[in-house]
């Protein structure tokens, strides 16, 4: 078999489970698939400092874990509200397009659906939270855009919750805290008031370097006013003014649905790549490998790798495996817009499992 086809069925095999992590073939196998591109940067886990990736401290865990018992959840009524009319939009809009939805309209929403998610995982995630690689001007206006469509919040508060999960993962200090269970790290976490030590802890987490970037700065400044653009008003203009749809039908296919179901994509990060799956890389943390995540939100499902290499651009060893995010970066890097993609050196199973962990 060519070496890719073989590479391509190991890849999917061992992520079906199908055979054991490493042999000494796929070694041999991993130094080729890993032979640096041009501008790519190879480096070393231990070689990694940098503020936004510093991994919690024994100390920081003990603290973050201290008001356990003072936990109390305060419902936030207004999200609940939102979120239910939103949800109640979605179902009525994709039983209406069933008697008479327009089939441009949910192949638009489709489309805004997939280039949304990739603002957040190309955008917020691996670009501005992870700094997994860097990007030009335009690119990074474009992925600023497609962020806003996504409707998750201003870039800087994205990325500051997520830094604050990696560091605190699986505490009280995690905004989305999966040790309560899948309702809460899925969307629980938006309809309560944030933990205290989520708080008390994020503050702690250093987000200095985000709005350095004027494009951060500015869309977190004007964040109410894009958010009506582009998160509203675009998907429900296309639609009625290029094919007549009617405002109800772009409205909860164009909006609702598209935003409804692009928002549980990227919940699933939160919840299920944190609850089922292997941890072939770290053993002791919460994150684990899930293909059915890494398909649906963009090849961010292959999350115990993530966790262990987050700097690592494609969050992922397995290159354009169920990655369509590592596919638009690479697309990118190859129109000179994106560069200095960085890679990790991997290696499995590094870390001893621990006596205190959870069980598999
Ligand atoms: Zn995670
Ligand atoms: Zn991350």
């Amino acid at each position: 078999m060519p070496v890719i086809e073989r590479h391509w069925f190991k890849s999917l095999a061992h992520l079906l489970q199908f055979e054991p992590y490493l042999s000494s073939e796929d070694k041999d196998h991993q130094s080729q698939f890993d032979t640096p591109k041009k501008s790519t940067t190879i480096i070393e886990e231990d070689s990694v400092d940098e503020p936004w990736h510093q991994q919690e401290s024994e100390s920081d865990h003990n603290i973050a874990n201290s008001k356990r018992e003072s936990q109390e959840v305060i419902i936030v009524w207004k999200n609940v509200i939102l979120m239910s009319i939103l949800h109640g939009g979605a179902l009525f809009g994709c039983l209406n397009w069933l008697i008479n939805g327009s089939y441009l309209t949910a192949f638009w929403a489709t489309f805004l659906g997939v280039m949304s998610g990739i603002g957040v995982t190309a955008g917020a995630h691996r670009l501005w939270s992870h700094k997994a690689y860097k990007a030009k001007l335009p690119l990074r206006i474009f992925l600023a855009i497609l962020q806003t469509i996504a409707g998750q919040n201003c870039i800087y508060e994205w990325c500051r919750d997520h830094r604050v999960h990696h560091r605190f993962s699986e505490t009280d200090a995690d905004p989305h805290n999966a040790n309560r269970g899948f309702f809460f790290s899925h969307v629980g976490w938006l309809l309560c008031k944030k933990h205290p030590s989520v708080i008390e802890r994020g503050k702690t987490v250093n987000c200095e370097d985000l709005l350095q970037d004027p494009v951060v700065y500015y869309q977190k400044k004007f964040y109410m006013p894009l958010i009506f653009v582009f998160n509203l008003a675009l998907p429900m203009a296309v639609p009625m003014y290029f094919w007549n749809d009617t405002w109800v039908g772009a409205l909860t296919i164009a909006v609702f649905a598209r935003y409804c179901i692009s928002l549980h994509g990227t919940w699933l990060v939160n919840s299920a790549a944190h609850l089922w799956g292997e941890r072939p890389y770290n053993p002791n943390i919460g994150a684990r490998e899930n293909l059915g995540v890494a398909f649906f939100a963009l090849g961010e499902g292959f999350h115990n790798f993530h966790h262990t290499y987050p700097y690592h651009y494609s969050t992922s060893e397995f290159g354009w495996l169920f990655n369509a995010t590592t596919i638009f970066i690479d697309t990118m890097a190859k129109l000179g817009l994106a560069y200095d993609l960085r890679v990790a050196k991997v290696r499995r199973n590094i870390v001893p499992k621990e006596n205190t962990t959870k069980d598999e």
